[in-house]
């Protein structure tokens, strides 16, 4: 069903049919389920090597010492603590093979699982190796921290590095997170990268199980700098050579719905570009308020060479600033991000389920279904006006014979119950279910769904919110 309908204006679409009348774009690489079990077992085998390490650069004679059993416990808190965090930002270095195949939203659930656990332990380690220490040298804790940050290598810069760190665990505190501006915490989070990095002189220079053993202190070398190389790889690098290479710019800014814009941009060599329907990128539109943020937003529909876009609703200052873009604008994009694909199909049947602007990825994943798939969609909005690409949507269902149902109205009024989905959908249990919407949507429509008999696997949603 690549190279179904075409989206452009008339002006930009009498411009494309000279040049191509088929979509030539690649589909995004299949995930691969055995690399993230394979990196998994690295991430534990790393974990029982840094624990075995740590355990094993402990003496017996330390051990007895004054303080010794809490200053070994806080080093052991320390070393797993950073090597959680570590882990942590390997789950949102962008990763390919893992976005492919858990998916960002995924990715970032276990980032936000493992924050309390790092924090913790590293907090844990502050405390024990502190009070450890007096112990050992019979002071109080108040002197023995001076003596720690005044004549311990690096230590003051660790202990910054800890603030920011406890900066960053705060602001994503969920009640204080939900009072920030995204760009706020944003930047609270970047600077976390810099608190990591200030944290690592103190391990290598005085840390226990580094002395006398220097294949260990390789080896934390090594961890430290493949995290680092995967970021500068995936989170800096491939995006820049991404956004050179296709060159992104606007060509056209349009309304589609009250508070809806669709932005469309023409670049190069987007034949080349590996993606599927369902997905999205970050987008950094380069003027001189947006530059510096990535927004994720959906495709809309397939590229279409040289053409891409998106479709963006007005939520927020930089979503609404859509609207005022100019042609010529260009853009840098990050991605593409996302499971919502055909990939994820595990049945000949789909239900299509969206609302509001969560028709963006829903449209787009309808142009890229192979043509022999049976499709039902359910599109929901509080008015027709709402009703965001809706003669798009109406066309690539009618060329599947597939089946469109509109609900229209508020949504007090028109629940989407297990009883209303059965009306719909009747054999709801023997497609795969894809949802995009606001949270309680998607939650709503999920657990009619599961209620109906489909299968947890069976259901693949994509969440806006954050
Ligand atoms: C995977 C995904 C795909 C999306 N696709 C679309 C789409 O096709 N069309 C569309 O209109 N909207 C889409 N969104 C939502 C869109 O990203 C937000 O509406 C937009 O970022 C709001 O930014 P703002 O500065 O205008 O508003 P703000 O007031 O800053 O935020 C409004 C809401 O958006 C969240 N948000 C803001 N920035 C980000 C960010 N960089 N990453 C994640 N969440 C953020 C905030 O937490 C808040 O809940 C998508 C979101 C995600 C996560």
């Amino acid at each position: 069903m690549r190279g179904g309908q075409v989206y452009e204006p008339d002006r930009i679409r009498a411009e494309r049919s000279v040049r191509t009348s088929r979509v030539p774009t690649r589909p995004a690489p299949a995930p691969r389920p055995i690399i993230v079990d394979a990196s998994a077992a690295l991430a534990g085998l790393g974990l029982g090597a840094v624990l075995a390490a740590v355990i094993l650069g402990e003496s017996r004679g330390s051990l007895a010492a004054p303080g010794g059993l809490i200053s070994a416990a806080g080093r052991l808190a320390g070393f797993t603590g950073t090597y959680l965090m570590l882990i942590m930002v390997v789950l949102i270095a962008r990763l390919p093979w893992l976005e492919s195949s858990v998916g960002q939203d995924r990715l970032v659930r276990w980032h936000r699982q493992l924050a309390p656990w790092a924090i913790g332990l590293i907090t844990a380690h502050v405390v024990l190796i502190t009070v450890g220490y007096a112990r050992a040298s019979n002071t109080g804790v108040p002197r023995e921290l001076w003596v720690l940050l005044t004549s311990y290598r690096d230590m003051l810069a660790a202990t910054v590095g800890f603030g920011l760190l406890i900066m960053a665990g705060i602001s994503s505190y969920r009640h204080v997170r939900r009072r920030l501006q995204y760009e706020t915490w944003w930047v609270i989070h970047l600077y976390l990268y810099l608190g990591l990095a200030m944290a690592f002189g103190h391990q290598i220079f005085t840390g226990i199980p580094f002395i006398g053993h220097p294949l260990v202190r390789a080896l934390w070398i090594v961890i430290w700098a493949a995290t680092a190389g995967m970021v500068v790889v995936f989170r800096v690098a491939q995006p820049v050579w991404r956004s050179l290479r296709h060159r992104l710019q606007v060509v056209e800014v349009r309304q589609e719905a009250p508070g809806v814009v669709s932005v469309v941009c023409r670049g190069r060599h987007l034949d080349r570009l590996a993606v599927s329907g369902g997905q999205f990128f970050h987008w950094h539109f380069l003027t001189r308020g947006m530059w510096w943020q990535g927004h994720p937003y959906s495709m809309s529909a397939l590229p279409r060479p040289p053409y891409i876009r998106v479709t963006i609703k007005g939520l927020g200052d930089q979503s609404r600033a859509a609207a005022t873009l100019r042609p010529g604008t260009w853009v840098a994009i990050e991605g593409p991000y996302g499971t919502f694909t055909d990939h994820a199909r595990l049945r000949e049947g789909v239900a299509l389920f969206a609302a509001g602007v969560g028709i963006t990825p829903v449209r787009a994943l309808l142009e890229d279904l192979p043509a022999g798939v049976d499709v039902v969609v359910v599109v929901r909005a509080s008015t027709p006006a709402d009703l965001v690409h809706r003669d798009e949507v109406a066309t690539l269902v009618r060329q599947r014979r597939g089946r469109l149902q509109e609900i229209v109205g508020s949504r007090h009024k028109v629940r989407l119950n297990a009883r209303t989905v059965r009306s719909l959908v009747p054999d709801i249990a023997y497609r795969d279910v894809y949802i995009c919407g606001p949270e309680g949507f998607s939650a709503e429509i999920a657990a009619a769904a599961r209620h109906l008999g489909t299968d947890a696997e069976q259901i693949h949603t994509e969440t806006f919110g954050f």
